[in-house]
């Protein structure tokens, strides 16, 4: 027989639909969804009821740390950890020790363990932030551009050079986030609460922009991220967006202050995120405080879910699974109804994928074949279960079997 489709996925269960649909997948895009796609595919996938998303994205995660923890000790984590965050700053100086040590090459390689994990769990888009400073220098910045060649088109990183010990409080460091930019980083990164003074903090955030302004590059800063009422770095960013016309080209992680802000201040913080376009990450797993994540949604405000860490100073655990990602934020912000649950796979994929910009993400006919097969057949399931889909499929291809690596009998499940 003669096969029409280069791929077609039977029985799939798609959000929000009751029945059962078959996918029709064709040089790389969904060609048809219907309940029943005549003709066969070269490779045929039974999906057996089960749930079919897109992929996985990851619009936060520190790549060229991961997997340090035990290298660092627990300080860190100790001090990041404090109830009320006071020390958060302290934690950072602690865990720059590390970029002491910073070679390209044993980044390379675990970064390279971390986007392994990534195929695996389906996590297809990662936005990774990557220090450079003086420490740092360039080290991690060239190993993960390498990666993001070598994994382009399977896993797809944006690289964020980082200046995570600050701008002014790290003399030359501005010098490191120009060349990083220049060699092909994709986007800015700041961190402007970081330092001394909000004098200091705007001129961290004018740097920023300026070197986005000359490269056209999208920014990703991390805000307010310490229980501190007085910080405005989030507000300030949100300003600057606006004025520079950035619109929809910025996003603000972290933002744990807002945690302790008044409801009148959020609100007016929601019109201004609004008007800018900017869209929250939060990491409610790695800081005892985070950002109201559901409270801004009501707003109308963007907002995502980040991995943050994989294994490092600031949170030993991880793996590039977005979705338990969502799990625990499910248990640190109380949002276990059916709505809830939905409100968070939103902000591991679609909620994340506009977050950060990437274009022609969706299940839809036309769309990308970019595609999970999951055992579960709910959203709820999926989230309880968090597990390792059946088959992770892009532009068309299946790029990890669950099936075939565990052995299961799809009969028995
Ligand atoms: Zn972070």
């Amino acid at each position: 027989m003669v096969e029409k489709y280069d791929l077609v996925i039977r029985n799939a269960r798609l959000r929000g639909r009751d029945k059962l649909y078959d996918i029709a997948v064709e040089n790389g895009l969904v060609v048809d969804i219907e309940e029943r796609v005549e003709g066969r595919g070269g490779v045929e996938v039974d999906a057996g009821g089960g749930l079919v998303t897109e992929p996985f994205v990851n619009p936060h995660l520190h790549m060229c740390k991961v997997y340090t923890y035990l290298l660092i000790g627990e300080e860190a984590v100790r001090r990041y950890q404090s109830s009320g965050m006071e020390y958060s700053l302290s934690a950072i100086e602690i865990a720059s020790h590390v970029k002491e040590r910073y070679r390209e090459e044993w980044i390379y390689g675990n970064a390279y363990k971390a986007l392994e994990e990534a195929v695996r769990h389906g996590t297809l888009y990662i936005r990774a932030f990557v220090d450079t400073d003086t420490k740092a220098r360039l080290e991690g910045v060239k190993a993960l551009l390498k990666l993001r060649d070598r994994y382009r088109g399977v896993v797809d990183i944006q690289v964020v050079a980082f200046p995570q010990d600050g701008l002014i409080c790290d003399p030359g460091a501005e010098d490191y986030l120009w060349k990083a930019v220049e060699l092909g980083a994709d986007v800015v990164g700041g961190i402007p609460w970081i330092e001394y003074s909000s004098d200091y903090m705007w001129k961290h955030i004018d740097i920023v922009f300026n070197i986005a302004r000359e490269y056209d590059r999208d920014i990703a800063m991390l805000t307010d991220d310490t229980g501190d009422p007085s910080l405005y770095t989030t507000e300030m960013l949100a300003l600057k967006t606006i004025r520079e016309k950035w619109i929809g080209r910025v996003t603000a992680c972290h933002a744990r202050a807002l945690a302790v802000k008044p409801k009148p201040y959020l609100e007016r913080l929601a019109g201004l995120l609004k008007e800018a376009g900017m869209s929250l990450i939060s990491d409610p797993h790695t800081g005892p405080l985070h950002l109201p994540i559901k409270y801004m949604v009501s707003r109308g405000v963007n907002v995502a879910l980040g991995q943050d860490d994989i294994a490092d100073a600031y949170y030993p655990y991880g793996r590039n699974n977005m979705v338990e990602v969502a799990f625990l934020a499910s248990h640190l912000t109380w949002s276990m109804t059916l709505n809830d649950m939905d409100m968070l796979f939103d902000m591991v994929t679609w909620r994340a994928a506009k977050a950060i910009n990437i274009k022609g993400y969706g299940l839809k006919v036309g769309g990308r074949a970019d595609l999970l097969v999951h055992r579960a057949k709910s959203v709820y399931e999926l989230i309880w279960l968090h597990e390792k889909p059946l088959y992770v499929i892009r532009n068309g291809r299946i790029i990890y079997s669950r099936v075939e690596e565990e052995k299961i009998d799809l009969e028995t499940i």
